[in-house]
């Protein structure tokens, strides 16, 4: 990590370091890494130190009204993209709509790597936004952001999407119950936002239900719900969206073999 950090803040790869490891740093710099490596030893995640994180091989700016995008989530991106390019017709342009986009890194991403699909975002917290919003101008990704609390607003993007006009619906919501902190590690707990971790544990599956009903009024017919879970609730979240109409969903591992995905419209 250190490495990372003589990277990061003297423009120094590992092997220009090799190559003349008895240069010295002016003493500003020196300061700088002596902080960052004091915050680390607080677990201080070193991408919160950073300030940024690598995200389908792209940098993504981050702070601490942002989770630290996962390994899982990138698996997301390449799994939702893939199901929009059999969609992908000639002069039919497609939409997609992540919902609690945090950081933007799914939605970005998406934009990024199909720049004919027209992507709209939201989340409940500005300073959220804000983050995305830079992610979105850093990578020139052209997605419509805009505030909603999804459990609480769920005509908000009726003002950005027409009804029955999307063809993917993606999401990571929070999931983490809250009981389940004791399994989390402390470099989570202390600084990773809880807004967009925790769930109550009397109703965990409040997010998807209220993503559900979102699909049934802004997916199109051919549309498909692509949303990370939390893989001890697997079953009862790919009922959720059974019993909102969609029959044809399916659970998927993540590389790790953990129950990750839920997709409707059997996309895997
Ligand atoms: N996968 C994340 C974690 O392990 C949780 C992400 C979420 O709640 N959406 O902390």
């Amino acid at each position: 990590m250190v490495y990372q950090l003589l990277q990061h803040y003297a423009g120094l790869s590992r092997t220009q370091l090799y190559a003349c490891p008895e240069q010295k740093l002016p003493h500003d710099l020196m300061e700088k890494i002596e902080a960052a490596i004091d915050d680390l030893l607080t677990n201080k995640p070193l991408q919160y130190i950073t300030g940024e994180a690598e995200f389908c091989g792209l940098p993504f700016m981050v702070n601490g009204s942002v989770l630290i995008p996962r390994p899982e989530t990138e698996e997301l991106v390449r799994l939702a993209v893939q199901a929009l390019r059999t969609l992908q017709r000639p002069n039919t342009p497609l939409r997609v709509l992540d919902l609690c986009t945090g950081s933007g890194c799914i939605a970005v991403s998406v934009a990024a790597q199909l720049p004919a699909v027209s992507v709209a975002a939201c989340d409940v917290s500005e300073e959220a936004l804000e983050v995305a919003q830079r992610n979105a101008q850093r990578h020139h990704a052209r997605v419509d952001f805009f505030p909603c609390d999804i459990l609480r607003q769920p005509e908000a993007p009726a003002a950005h999407l027409a009804p029955a006009s999307v063809q993917a619906i993606v999401s990571n919501p929070p999931y983490v119950r809250r009981s389940e902190q004791s399994l989390m590690q402390p470099n989570v707990l202390r600084y990773e936002p809880h807004l967009a971790l925790f769930v109550d544990d009397d109703d965990p599956l409040v997010f998807y239900r209220a993503i559900a009903s979102l699909a049934r009024q802004y997916l199109a017919p051919n549309g498909f719900v692509l949303v990370e879970i939390n893989e001890a609730l697997a079953d009862a979240t790919a009922r959720v969206f059974r019993s909102a109409g969609y029959p044809d969903t399916a659970v998927k591992e993540d590389l790790n073999g953990k129950n990750r995905f839920v997709a409707t419209n059997c996309i895997f």
